[in-house]
């Protein structure tokens, strides 16, 4: 049957993405994020050009200031429970170097 072909397909693409990030409302979407496996979980990460990083951050790696202009990453946990507006707050900026030494 070519029809239940076609329906798992979009059953498969829908289920690789939690529901709540089709009606993101902020720029959220806009960048190239993908998501991570860590030992506390998924989080989806996305990286930040030094042109877009107009405000200094705390690491939470290392406790250290991310400063203006350095080109870093952001990441959040991939909790659909949790809500996106949720899930949006508790976006964490790394340092590169550090997002990827965590486990
Ligand atoms: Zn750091």
């Amino acid at each position: 049957m070519p029809w239940s072909l076609i329906e798992h397909g979009i059953v498969t693409v829908m289920a690789r993405r939690p529901s709540k990030h089709l009606r993101a409302p902020r720029p959220l979407s806009a960048g190239h994020a993908t998501s991570v496996d860590k030992s506390d979980g998924r989080w989806i990460v996305r990286s930040v050009p030094g042109a877009a990083a107009t405000k200094p951050y705390r690491c939470p790696g290392c406790d250290h200031p991310v400063a203006a202009g350095t080109p870093h990453v952001v990441a959040w946990p991939s909790t659909p429970e949790l809500g996106l507006d949720h899930a949006v707050d508790a976006r964490r900026h790394w340092h590169t170097a550090c997002w990827e030494r965590r486990r």
